[in-house]
């Protein structure tokens, strides 16, 4: 039957993928003859998917289906999308198409009761099932648990996330009120760290990792960049807007008009009226929820203070001045900016004035240096406010999630069930250092998925004692190791910040030079990308990702990573009469221990060292959980709804590391049964056969496949399960209840 199904085939086909029967087999090359239509196209091999005749079917757990490759589970995703179906399993990695409109019902109270207490499977597929087999695992294991939920921007995992979150809040809130206090910081996370970009209108800009259990809320990597500029049609974070569309605060915070007058967000999309309608909601739930997490007024409106006073700051100018042949000043245009920041921060504007212009440097002697005090250009002077800006902004992020955590009342579970809420792989037309620190993080969150799932399955069939081949998947451990090593990426970068004289350039010819021959490196001409073509060797490097390969630019990349502040401005700030402002900046956190805080000169520790760090506790923390796997997808790049894009999403699939997956599932036994719950299942199916149902489980399941004629090669037994390969189980389930 198999060989007969087997010559229908998914293959490319007019930007589409078509079925085709194949009706040739050449050198290298198939015929495959579309259905439906006249034409027969020529194929390569690995160009073509193996698939069922049946194009109507669709099942809840992939696995069902005779195949498993991309095109099937793309088409399967597909033909349930457009029936509404948003939700499929690949065996216990929920997949998850954004359908970008609400969907009725799917998240009513009504659902969320019926999904408690149900095994995966039993209900169609939901985010809901897979909180619950958290929940359910937890208690049965003894075991805390980690729901893993990646894709890239707009694919819905804050969403999943939300999702989750009300889940337990319904099920088991009245129990603890943890859940209900994350839920309620959702609005300030969002005001504080998402913005408008034009992948998502409500993108989240920071990783995080919710821990249910013990209410605690970490938080990885806000996007600095975005404070002081943003792609057009893109925003800063909403926070700005908020305050910019509310009337009531303009007078105390002096912020009039529109988006023009400020320079860190003329650049970004301006508002419409409805986006101020909504933005002066937001804000009201905004102080809503910053008044029942504990904020008093004054210190919210310290907060607003801030936030305007960093929009004024962004404002100041300079210009070489008159008088000294290599200072700054502020220019004329912008005293008004300077005054009103220094008020808004509590500052004296005079001082503020000095500290941004010039810098303060201690020469290092033995029995103490000499401070002297240096002038600014122009340039260098803007470079300090932006990181001033950009380090108060993060700081007060920072503190706003500490204040969020203190707020929630710490569980006492010994065990804990953690939301993990990531970007995924991400490419665009000019990489930076933000996607490499990103792509970097999913090199090691693809490393823990395939350990987690591909290792964890070849346990299972061994610790059945089965005997199922090894199957080859992609490692990427090479890649990590292209970034960790002691001459990895990371390191050069590093090394190049404590030059006395670092350039981009010279950061790119060490990688270059030290990296030539690594498999997982390319040097742009070589690869010869289209889009690269202007791209000259010393802009950048590519990396050969488990997704694809990304051309990054680092032109940008030693700013960006060494994004400290320098001292003279580090101690401005404790002289603020803002308080809150003044609590930010008591620890210079970046600073390495021991060393005198007046020598400004590379003693932080960069951005990426911070992040690997983090990344390396959040794995470890992952490791010690058992994890579930949501990954999510959009189906089209317009944030639409009803279209799906095959080869957009195909490409997400492959980001996802999705083919592997299938591949091991589909040469192994992905449908699984313990014997006596196959037992009994199925026992009243044949209760005609008596001795049947008087056997033992196991011997129970033998006969019973034997006299169903099932073939040998379609299932394995092991101590405790019965294993289908792929599909058969489907067949078998329907083949009983068909004889009934
Ligand atoms: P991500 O966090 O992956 O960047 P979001 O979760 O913010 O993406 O989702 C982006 C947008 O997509 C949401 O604002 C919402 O409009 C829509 N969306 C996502 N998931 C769903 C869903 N399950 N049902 C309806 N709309 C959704
Ligand atoms: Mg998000």
């Amino acid at each position: 039957m198999d060989d007969q199904f087997s010559t229908f085939v998914y293959t490319k086909h007019e930007n589409k993928l078509a079925v085709g029967k194949i009706i040739d087999i050449g050198n290298g090359k198939l015929t495959v003859e579309i259905l439906n239509s006249m034409c027969a196209v020529e194929v390569n091999y690995n160009e073509v998917y193996p698939t069922e005749a049946d194009q109507e079917k669709d099942v809840d757990d992939h696995c069902a289906l005779m195949y498993l490759n991309e095109a099937t589970l793309l088409q399967n995703c597909k033909r349930r999308y457009q029936r509404k179906l948003i939700y499929t399993y690949l065996a216990h990695i929920l997949v998850s198409v954004n359908p970008y409109e609400v969907i009725t019902d799917l998240y009513s109270l009504d659902n969320i009761r019926k999904y408690k207490n149900k095994s995966l499977g039993v209900l169609p597929p939901h985010v809901f099932a897979i909180a619950d087999k958290a929940h359910r695992d937890m208690r049965r294991l003894n075991c805390s648990q980690a729901i893993v939920i990646s894709g890239e921007s707009g694919a819905g995992k804050t969403e999943s996330q939300k999702h989750i979150l009300r889940f337990y809040c319904e099920n088991f809130g009245q129990l603890v009120i943890i859940e209900q206090r994350i839920l309620e910081a959702n609005p300030i996370l969002e005001a504080f760290g998402n913005a408008k970009t034009t992948r998502n209108s409500n993108s989240s800009r920071f990783g995080k990792f919710f821990d249910v259990c013990g209410g605690f809320v970490e938080h990885y990597l806000l996007e600095k960049s975005r404070i002081i500029s943003s792609n057009p049609k893109e925003r800063n974070y909403h926070i700005f807007y908020y305050l910019l569309a509310s009337q009531e605060l303009h007078d105390d915070l002096h912020i009039y008009g529109d988006v023009q007058n400020f320079q860190y967000l003329k650049s970004g999309d301006s508002l419409s009226d409805e986006d101020i309608m909504n933005f002066k909601k937001q804000l009201e739930n905004l102080i809503q929820a910053l008044d029942r997490i504990g904020f008093s007024s004054k210190q919210r409106n310290d907060i607003f203070k801030v936030i305007a006073g960093i929009l004024h700051l962004g404002n100041v100018n300079f210009e070489e001045t008159k008088v000294n042949a290599r200072g700054c000043e502020i220019s004329n245009v912008s005293e008004q900016s300077l005054d009103y920041a220094a008020e808004l921060l509590g500052l004296d504007s005079d001082e503020l004035s000095i500290n941004l212009t010039t810098r303060i440097m201690t020469t290092t002697k033995r029995g103490g240096g000499t401070v002297y005090s240096i002038c600014l250009k122009p340039s260098e002077a803007e470079n300090s406010k932006n990181s001033l800006t950009k380090a108060i902004y993060s700081r007060l992020f920072d503190e706003i999630v500490a204040a969020i955590n203190r707020s929630i009342p710490f569980g006492d579970s010994v065990n804990y069930i953690g939301i993990l809420d990531i970007a995924g792989f991400e490419y665009f037309e000019v990489n930076s250092f933000e996607q490499f620190c990103i792509n970097y993080a999913n090199e090691k969150m693809q490393h823990f998925f395939n350990e987690r799932i591909l290792k964890s399955e070849q346990q299972i069939y061994s610790e059945d004692s089965l005997e199922v081949g090894q199957v080859l998947y992609s490692d990427n451990l090479d890649c990590i190791e292209l970034f960790e090593s002691t001459n990895g990426l990371l390191n050069i970068l590093d090394e190049e910040s404590r030059l006395p004289k670092p350039t981009h350039n010279h950061f790119t010819e060490t990688v270059h030079a030290r990296l030539k021959n690594h498999p997982r490196l390319l040097i742009p001409r070589k690869s010869a990308r289209k889009e690269n073509r202007s791209l000259r060797d010393s802009d950048g490097f590519v990396v050969r990702h488990y997704a694809d390969e990304v051309t990054y630019q680092s032109a940008q990349f030693l700013g960006k990573n060494h994004d400290t502040l320098h001292d003279s401005l580090f101690n401005l700030m404790h002289h603020t009469s803002n308080d809150l402002l003044k609590s930010l900046f008591t620890s210079n956190e970046n600073s390495m221990p021991n060393k005198p805080s007046s020598t400004n000169l590379f003693k932080s520790r960069s951005v990426s060292h911070k992040f690997r760090s983090q990344l390396d506790l959040l794995l470890k923390k992952l490791r010690e959980t058992q994890t579930h796997f949501v990954r999510c997808f959009k189906p089209n790049q317009d944030q639409v709804l009803e279209n799906f894009e095959e080869f957009f999403v195909l490409k997400q699939l492959n980001a996802a590391g999705m083919p592997s997956v299938l591949s091991l599932m589909q040469a192994g036994y992905p449908s699984r049964l313990v014997f006596n719950e196959l037992y009994a299942k199925y026992k009243p199916y044949i209760s005609e056969i008596k001795e049947l149902q008087r056997l033992d489980p196991r011997i129970f399941c033998q006969c019973l496949f034997k006299s169903l004629g099932f073939n040998d090669c379609d299932y394995k037994f092991g101590l405790t399960k019965v294993f289908f390969r792929a599909g058969k189980f489907a067949a078998f389930d329907q083949l009983l209840k068909q004889d009934q």
